[in-house]
C-alpha cells in the first residue's frame, strides 16, 4: 500500500485527477490518497493558494500526484508549481515525448526525453518591478559596474545558472540516458551570447559528459535546436536544458507527439518526486467533462515505475496505447476533427482504458 498525496489542482485538475485516481486503482496496486488542495479556490479560502499541509505531506509521503494549478498573470500569487519545486527542491523536470499509435501528429516514432533544470534561471524568481525604489538602485549599480544603460522604465527580471545546479541536472541526463539504455545526451544553451550563464552551462556539461565515454554527446543553441526538432525529431535522445528553454522546448515536444492532452511530467529531487501532467489548468475547460486525461494518467505511469511497479505501469501503458490506437473513446482532442459528436468524455475514456487493464 503506497500512500501518495493527491493534489487536484484546479480548472481542468480535479476531472483529470478523478479519473486518473480511478485508471491507477484499477492496476490493483494499492493506493491511500492523502488528498491536499491547493490553487485558486485555497487561495480564495485559506488566503494562501499552497498552504503548509501541503509541504507537509509531501515531505512526509515523499511522492505525490498533482493536478494542474493556475497563476493568475500579473497580479495575485507566484506561481504554485515554481514555488513547490524550489521549496522541495524539484531540481528535475522529466519530460518524455513518446508518440502513441493512432495520435495525429506530424511525426512517428518520435521518443525524446527532455531534461529540465528545475531551480534556476530566469524562472527563479529574483524581478525588479518598474519603477520601484530596488529598481532605481539596481540599475544605478549596473551603470556603475558595467557601460551598459537600463532605461528608467524598465523592469529587471535576473538569471542565475550555477556550477552546482548545472553538474546535477546534467549528471542526472547521463545517468538516466544510462540506466534506460539511451545513446545521446545533447545539451541546449544560448552560450554565444550568454558567456556567463549559458556558456557556465555549456562548460559543465562538457565536463561532466567526459564522465560518461559511453554516451554520446553534443550541444545545439537553442534557436537551431527548436528548427532541428520540428525538421528531424529522430536525431534526438534525451535533450538536457536550463529552466526557461526547457519550458518552451518541451511544449514544442508536446506538440510534435500530438499535444499537450498527451505529454506527461515528473518533477524529481533528490527526497521527493511530483508526478504532474506538462499542461495547465485549461480554465474555459473546467467542469466539463471534456478534456484528455492522458497526460495525468501517463503522469501516474511515470509514477508507477518511479514506485517501482513496473509491471502495472507496462500494463497501464498498453492499455492507453490500445485505446488510443483503436481511436473510438478518445476525447475530442484525439478525433480527426474537435467538434466530432462521438468524442468521449474525460471519465469514459479513463473507463475504456480501464476495460483493457483487465
Ligand atoms: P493550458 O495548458 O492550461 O491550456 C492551453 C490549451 O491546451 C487549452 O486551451 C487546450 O486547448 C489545450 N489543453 C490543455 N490541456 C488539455 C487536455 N488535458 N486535453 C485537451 N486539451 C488540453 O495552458 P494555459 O492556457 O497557458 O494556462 C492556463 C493556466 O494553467 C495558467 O494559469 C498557467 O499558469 C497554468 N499552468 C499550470 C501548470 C501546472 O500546474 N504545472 C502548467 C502550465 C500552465
Amino acid at each position: 500500500m503506497y500512500t501518495i498525496t493527491l493534489i487536484p489542482g484546479d480548472g481542468i485538475g480535479p476531472e483529470i485527477t478523478e479519473a486518473t485516481r480511478k485508471v491507477l486503482e484499477a492496476t490493483g496496486v494499492l493506493f491511500r490518497w492523502d488528498v491536499q488542495n491547493a490553487g485558486l479556490d485555497v487561495y480564495e479560502r485559506e488566503g494562501t493558494p499552497l498552504p503548509e499541509r501541503v509541504f507537509e505531506s509531501i515531505r512526509k509521503n515523499k511522492v505525490a500526484l498533482k493536478g494542474p494549478i493556475t497563476t493568475p498573470v500579473g497580479t495575485g500569487f507566484r506561481s504554485v508549481n515554481v514555488t513547490l519545486r524550489q521549496t522541495l527542491d524539484l531540481y528535475c523536470c522529466l519530460r518524455p515525448s513518446k508518440t502513441f499509435k493512432g495520435i495525429r501528429s506530424m511525426f512517428q516514432d518520435i521518443d525524446l526525453v527532455i531534461v529540465r533544470e528545475n531551480t534556476e534561471d530566469l524562472y527563479a524568481g529574483i524581478e525588479f518591478e518598474k519603477g520601484s525604489e530596488k529598481t532605481r538602485r539596481l540599475i544605478q549599480l549596473i551603470g556603475d559596474l558595467t557601460d551598459k544603460t537600463i532605461r528608467v522604465d524598465a523592469g529587471i527580471s535576473i538569471k542565475p545558472i550555477s556550477v552546482f545546479g548545472t553538474e546535477r541536472i546534467v549528471r542526472f541526463a547521463f545517468e538516466y540516458a544510462r540506466r534506460n539504455k539511451r545513446r545521446k545526451v545533447t545539451a541546449v544553451h544560448k552560450a554565444n551570447i550568454m558567456k556567463y550563464t549559458d556558456g557556465l552551462f555549456l562548460d559543465v556539461a562538457r565536463r561532466v559528459a567526459s564522465l560518461y565515454p559511453d554516451i554520446e554527446f553534443e550541444d545545439r543553441i537553442v534557436d537551431n535546436m527548436c528548427m532541428q526538432l520540428v525538421l528531424k525529431p529522430e536525431l534526438y535522445d534525451v535533450i538536457v536544458l536550463p529552466n526557461l528553454y526547457g519550458d518552451i522546448v518541451s511544449d514544442l515536444a508536446a506538440g510534435l507527439i500530438g499535444g499537450l492532452g498527451v505529454a506527461p511530467g515528473a518533477n524529481l529531487g533528490e527526497e521527493y518526486a511530483v508526478f504532474e501532467p506538462v499542461h495547465g489548468s485549461a480554465p474555459k475547460y473546467k467542469g466539463l467533462n471534456k478534456v484528455n486525461p492522458l497526460a495525468m494518467i501517463l503522469s501516474g505511469v511515470m509514477m508507477l515505475r518511479h514506485l517501482g511497479e513496473f509491471s502495472a505501469a507496462d500494463r497501464l501503458e498498453r492499455a492507453v496505447a490500445a485505446v488510443v490506437a483503436e481511436g473510438k473513446d478518445v476525447t475530442y482532442d484525439l478525433k480527426p476533427r474537435p467538434d466530432d459528436p462521438s468524442a468521449a468524455t474525460t471519465m469514459s475514456m479513463a473507463n475504456a482504458i480501464i476495460a483493457r487493464l483487465a
